[in-house]
Formats: C-alpha cells, structure tokens, sequence
C-alpha cells in the first residue's frame, strides 16, 4: 500500500536528468497519459503501439522543438521512467531503444502500488495531474495538455495546490504593470479592446516561463492580447534578437483571419518610449526552449 503522500511525491518529483532551465516534459506527458487512462476507468496499461502514437504526439505538440524522430522521443520516457520505480514494462527492454519495443509491441504500465493508489483515490490523480502540468507548463498551455492526454482540465484544475507555500512569491503588482508599461494594447498585434472602462483580453505574458525560473520583472513580460500569448507560449510566434516577431515555419493557417498571423513575421515591437523591453536572455531562452523549429523565410 502507498498513502497518498507518497505518490504524490514519487509521480511529480520525477528525475529528468536536464540542467535548470531545460525543459524536459516526456516523462511528466507519460505520466498524465497513464492518469489519461486510469480516469476513463480503464488501467494504466499502454502497449507501445499506441504510445508510440499518442506520446510522440503530445512531445511534439508540447514539448521543445526537436530533432529526434517520433517514436525515439517516445521511446525515451517509455523506457527511462522505469528508473523512477513507478513504471514497469512487460519485458524487459534496454532503454531508449525502439526496435526491442517495437518487435515484442512491449506494454508499460504504472507499478501496481501507484496504480491501485490512484484508482481508489479520484482527488489523487486530480492532485498529481495539477502539479505536474504546472511544473511543466504555462497556464495557457495547461488545460490544452490535459486534455490531449485524457484529462478534464475544469476538474483537474480546481484540485486542491500541492505545494501550500510556494518557494517563489509571485509579485502581484507585475500583471498591471506589464499592461501599464505596454499601453494595454498587445505588443505583437495593437489589439486594445475595453468593455465599458475595463481592457478585456489583454494579459502579461512571461517570456521566460514562471515555472522555469522566469522573473516577475519588467524585462520578461509582454502584454499580449489572448490569442497571441497563447501562440507566444505554444510557440508558433516568438522574437529574434533585434526583437522583430517571427513566426515558426510550422504554424499554418488557411482562412484570411488565420493567415493574418504571418504579417505579424519581421514586425517590430514597438515600445512606448520608456518601457523596458525583454532582455535578451529571456528572448534566448524562450527561442531554444519553446519556440518550435526554424522561422519562416523573411
Ligand atoms: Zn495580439
């Protein structure tokens, strides 16, 4: 028997073998599909033939942009989150390797433990999903992973918090001023719209995410109208050192409003006179860890 205290512990402090700053979300992705999988009432059992599909999916919807094929970025969390001793396969297999996985079609499944744990208990899989999306992801980003990965993020994400102190204070003050500094009107887009007094769909958006040691400071925030924060964070758009916007080469869109989002590519930021801009460090950090594969031409 495990307690609750336990799996929580051992799901959402999983060992990603990455410097600070990198993001490595595959294991924490397998993680929420076995979750995925245990909700809809059925086991955690995942033959690799589907997770070759759904976890090379959601790596590459989700994850940093990359050049490892498909199924090897699956591969990696399939065979290395045994190492955590929460994952078992039904042979045993070296790791990262596809061909053994693929010719024995090898099934990976959460340790009986863990399993049994999390199918008693609905407010422990609510609890580990909401602390793993939020380790990994912006909360633009985290209703989109959790539904991709079987989840409901209305429920998932009104689960109790996991850490009731956090290690970093967020400073309140920052979101008003970002919008301030930004004349609440989107940095990439000049969408301004107000109902009655007050801006509606504009946000302060990070450039280096929060839940990777981004600040609460000037110099890493962007005020973004919806649509583009969320591009910004799923990174279809991003910013190149001069701070002109590009556009991934991977985005595309086919209606004339969809395809407004490429005039974006090459545009400047044009800051009020006074307004810090992001620093470059930051711009680096989103272009290596989010922005998705090469810019279109210019
Ligand atoms: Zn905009």
């Amino acid at each position: 028997m495990s307690t609750r205290q336990e799996v929580l512990e051992r799901l959402t402090s999983l060992r990603l073998h990455q410097q600070t700053g990198r993001r490595a979300p595959h294991k924490p992705l397998l993680v929420l599909l076995a979750l995925g999988q245990i909700t809809r009432g059925g086991s955690s059992e995942l033959p690799w033939s589907q997770a070759q599909e759904r976890l090379s999916d959601l790596i590459a919807e989700f994850g940093p942009a990359s050049k490892t094929g498909r199924a090897q970025s699956a591969a990696y969390p399939f065979t290395r989150l045994r190492s955590d001793g929460v994952w078992i396969l039904s042979r045993n297999v070296p790791m990262d390797l596809v061909g053994p996985l693929a010719s024995h079609n090898v099934v990976g499944r959460l340790d009986a433990a863990t399993e049994s744990a999390l199918r008693r208990d609905p407010e422990l899989v609510r609890r580990v999903a909401r602390a793993l999306v939020e380790q990994h992801f912006p909360p633009t980003i985290a209703p989109d992973v959790l539904t991709a990965a079987g989840l409901d993020p209305d429920d998932i994400l009104q689960a109790p918090g996991v850490t009731p102190i956090p290690a970093r204070r967020r400073d309140a003050a920052w979101r008003a001023a970002v919008l301030q500094a930004w004349d609440r009107q989107c940095a990439f887009c000049g969408y301004d719209g107000q109902l009655g007094h007050a801006t509606v769909g504009v946000e302060a958006a990070h450039v280096r995410w929060w839940a990777f040691d981004g600040p609460d400071s000037p110099d890493n925030g962007l005020a973004l109208c919806v649509l583009h924060h969320k591009l910004f964070d799923f990174g279809a758009l991003g910013l190149d050192d001069d701070l002109r916007i590009t556009v991934s080469a991977a985005f595309t869109a086919r209606t004339v409003t969809g395809r407004t989002v490429y005039d974006l590519h090459g545009r400047p930021l044009r800051p009020r006179p006074g307004t810090p801009v992001p620093a470059g460090h930051h711009v680096a950090w989103h272009r290596r860890e989010v922005f998705k594969g090469d810019p279109l031409a210019v």
